[in-house]
């Protein structure tokens, strides 16, 4: 709401009201020097600064916001500043004066003086923290397995390709495992779906906890797993497929109050030259894994 002194609205008192207009628009607007230090804020960024006007006005942005999360801020105001252009970005600060971090969806553009020098900039930027964090929480749940929490299906195929296409870039190794549980079936069966699901969590861990911070291990299916092992040749992954296959083996899984033990069949093939598409070593380990359950399961087959 804006209230005035005045009893009529003309073109004397239209300066006035522009004023508190700025103040109740919802965005945080801002003058700054081409130093980055502020001339003008509006009301909002006294809040979330906590500061009045006069303990901005002639401070940059290090005085607000930690070193953490200042560099894209800093950045975005010299491609204003140095290319004389208007940008449209996203952009995050950490508030000193808050400990939190905010979001922000930001209009920059530059001021022109005399000769079209650029003496300043104006911006106005909208809190899109809550809608932000939405994203990622959706971006999250769209990538991860609901039951183990793994990286899902369409999680694993994403990262592959990525990895797939550095590998052939750098010249780097490649390996992935398929593997897949002996006779699950039997376990559902005897145990029922819910012990089956409890199984699946426990290896997940189990699993996760046995391999390297930059392997990525993923449920592809309902009782199959991949891992993607980035800079490990074949003899390497061979050797960890045997390890984790022992490993697996030996383990007693909660069922309720049993104990039970599971086997898995793990197939396993590199990236070689030939390999135009991440879905030509997908098939290789995908075989590895066939051949690894029809020469009777709880064992290794690379190719
Ligand atoms: P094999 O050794 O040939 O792999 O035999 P298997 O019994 O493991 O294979 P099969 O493909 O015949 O059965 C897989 C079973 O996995 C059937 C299905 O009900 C079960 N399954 C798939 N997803 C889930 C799940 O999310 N929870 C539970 N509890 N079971 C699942
Ligand atoms: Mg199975
Ligand atoms: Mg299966």
């Amino acid at each position: 709401m804006i209230q005035i002194e005045d009893s009529e609205l003309t073109i004397n008192n239209v300066n006035t009201i522009f004023e508190s207009v700025l103040n109740h628009m919802g965005a945080y607007v801002y003058i700054k020097d081409v130093y980055g230090n502020y001339l003008y804020v509006n009301q909002l960024i006294c809040d979330l600064f906590h500061c009045t006007p006069d303990d901005i006005i002639g401070k940059s942005d290090e005085s607000f916001f930690t070193s953490s999360h200042l560099q894209g801020i800093l950045d975005s105001d010299r491609r204003v500043i140095e290319k004389k252009q208007l940008v449209e970005i996203e952009e995050s600060g950490y508030l000193i004066s808050q400990q939190v971090l905010r979001v922000f969806k930001t209009v920059k553009a530059p001021i022109f003086g005399k000769d079209k020098q650029v003496i300043g900039l104006y911006g106005v930027s909208t809190d899109i923290t809550a809608l932000h964090k939405l994203k990622l929480k959706l971006e999250n749940q769209a990538n991860t397995d609901y039951l183990t929490k793994l990286a899902n299906r369409r999680c694993f195929f994403y990262q592959a390709d990525k990895a797939f296409s550095f590998s052939k870039r750098h010249g780097v190794p490649l390996s992935l495992l398929i593997a897949d549980i002996d006779h699950f079936k039997k376990i559902n069966d005897t145990f029922g779906h819910h012990a089956g699901d409890e199984v699946l969590k426990a290896l997940s861990i189990f699993l996760s906890n046995n391999i390297r911070n930059e392997d990525t291990i993923s449920r592809i299916g309902g009782e199959e797993f991949a891992f993607l092992l980035p800079g490990t040749p074949l003899d390497a992954a061979h050797l960890l497929a045997d390890r984790l296959c022992e490993a697996v083996s030996k383990h007693l899984f909660n069922v309720g109050k049993s104990h039970i033990n599971l086997t898995l069949s793990i197939g396993v093939t590199d990236l070689s030259n030939d390999d135009t598409k991440f879905h030509a070593l997908f098939h290789r380990a995908d075989d590895a894994l066939y051949n690894a359950k029809n020469k009777g399961r709880n064992q290794v087959i690379a190719i």
